[in-house]
């Protein structure tokens, strides 16, 4: 299958099936004979479907364009027609020359959030760096939360453990600022600094005018451990509840945790506080490993303001002990795998051998700061059991340039594993997964997005789900997915056959 345009507003063919008519730009779009996959979750039926000026203006059972003109018409006979798939928690910045954001566009996806972990754009930016979205259109759509952590600095809190009423003021109204210009909603990184240093009723402040303006608070938990998961969850939920707020687990897991009667309590303890009222969503990426800088296993005291090298030179034994058991309950030296610097590539344990060191001594050695890893602290029966819930939807916490396979392979990994593989999940419960139910997560349908349905915005894939791979790998974590034919973004074919096919599409997108 390839498109190929013979001459600007003459003749448009696509040798899917040799589908071809006569056209100019922008062509409404036919995509005739294939099974639609709506996103609702509900069974796949045989339907056509009409696309003109980005929006789904048509989906009938058969369709005769015959008297239309104007119209590049697709056959999918045999093919599956998807929602473009929906990324709640995605990191890179569409400034640089990750525009394109191909990784996303081949796993399907047509929309990422950003800001994530408690870090964004500054407000003081958001407006400049929205318009400069607006201007230079992305690969995938763009969906911005505000960052807590983010606000913090700005406020100029910063580190401090205790805001002044004059920062907790000016928090909530950066808080108030960023949604008026269309964030979705805040995300928290409790387990990174300045999140880490944020109590109750700061966390109540901050996130009150997101619940006022019909946002989701997403977060990265205070801690993912397992002995304190449900502390860490009841802080989001209490929080939730305190301002009135939606709230979010990003990339929910369990650390150390084991075996799918571990998720099921966990996912329990979800449903128990959503029977009290809370309202409470979830995503997962499907991979064992995390990936985050080194500063997650080094304890508090040895993290800014403390003085690193204070902390080693006075405190050197005692760090060593701290990393030695962390290490050790985090599945060992050869379950941390560097992602960046001069080892990435290479695991702890390796390191440690090659330099004859302690693999403590190698860790205290590079610091906090001294990069990233990937981590293979979780237990898949424990995640697929979380993925299968009704309220868990697919994530990729991937980006571009991280060195791990979840940036490029997350969406594409679901549909082979669950779907084609093991036949954990139907493919409407994957796509649902995918696109409905994030969608109505972060508040997306109430702008017509993430579902096929008449009137909605045109961000579409067409795809053969046997043939649907993630090729990256933890060696090679940077190879695009692949089996997505054609990803249709705002009504115009974005990537087609693995390529790039003209302009990029996304576009800004506000709450409204
Ligand atoms: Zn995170």
């Amino acid at each position: 299958m390839r498109l190929r345009c013979l001459a600007a507003g003459l003749l448009i063919a696509s040798s899917i099936a040799g589908a071809q008519t006569t056209t100019h730009n922008p062509p409404a779009i036919l995509i005739k004979g294939g099974q639609l996959v709506d996103g609702t979750g509900s069974s796949p039926r045989k339907a056509d479907l009409l696309i003109e000026n980005g929006i789904i203006t048509k989906i009938a059972a058969t369709f005769d364009a015959t008297e239309m003109g104007n119209t590049m018409t697709i056959d999918a006979t045999g093919k599956v027609v998807a929602p473009g798939f929906i990324d709640t928690h995605a990191h890179g910045d569409p400034r640089d020359e990750a525009a394109a954001f191909e990784n996303f566009l081949a796993q399907g996806v047509t929309t990422i959030c950003l800001g994530q972990d408690g870090s964004s754009v500054r407000v003081a930016e958001m407006e400049k760096w929205m318009r400069s979205i607006d201007e230079n259109p992305t690969g995938p759509n763009i969906v911005l939360f505000v960052g807590q952590g983010t606000i913090r600095d700005e406020s100029g809190t910063k580190l401090s453990e205790n805001p002044t009423p004059e920062q907790l003021t000016t928090m909530r109204n950066l808080s108030e600022q960023a949604m008026k210009m269309g964030c979705f909603g805040m995300t928290t990184g409790l387990e990174y600094q300045p999140g880490l240093f944020a109590k109750a009723e700061e966390l109540r402040m901050v996130a009150e005018p997101v619940g006022a303006h019909g946002g989701l608070v997403m977060s990265h938990l205070r801690t993912e451990d397992d002995d304190q998961l449900f502390a860490a969850m009841r802080e989001l939920f209490d929080q939730g509840r305190a301002a009135k707020v939606p709230v979010h687990v990003s990339h929910l897991k369990s650390v150390y945790g084991k075996g799918a009667p571990r998720a099921e309590e966990i996912l329990a303890f979800m449903d128990k506080a959503r029977a009290n009222g809370d309202r409470i969503t979830a995503d997962v990426y499907p991979y064992e490993a995390s990936f985050t800088g080194l500063a997650i296993l080094f304890p508090a005291w040895a993290l800014p303001p403390n003085k690193y090298d204070e902390v080693v030179a006075t405190k050197r034994d005692e760090l060593a002990q701290y990393l030695r058991n962390r290490i050790t309950k985090r599945n060992g030296p050869a379950a941390t795998l560097f992602g960046t610097g001069g080892d990435a590539g290479k695991t702890l344990e390796q390191v440690a051998k090659e330099t004859g060191k302690p693999f403590e001594d190698v860790l205290i050695e590079k610091g906090p700061d001294g990069g990233s890893a990937a981590y293979f602290i979780m237990d898949e029966a424990l995640r697929q059991r979380l993925m299968a819930d009704p309220h868990v939807n697919i994530c990729s916490d991937g980006s571009p340039t991280m060195r791990h396979p979840r940036g490029y392979g997350s969406f594409a990994k679901v549909i082979r594993e669950q779907v084609t593989d093991r036949k954990t999940m139907t493919l409407e419960q994957a796509v649902h997964k995918m696109s409905g139910l994030a969608a109505e997560t972060i508040g997306l349908t109430a702008q017509k997005r993430g579902e096929l349905k008449e009137g909605w915005a045109a961000d579409v894939v067409i795809f053969d789900p046997p043939k649907v791979k993630d090729t990256a790998t933890f060696e090679n974590p940077k190879q695009l997915a692949e089996g997505f034919d054609i990803v249709i973004i705002n009504g115009q074919i974005t990537r087609q056959d693995g390529k790039m096919a003209g302009k990029l599409n996304g576009r800004m997108l506000r709450k409204r």
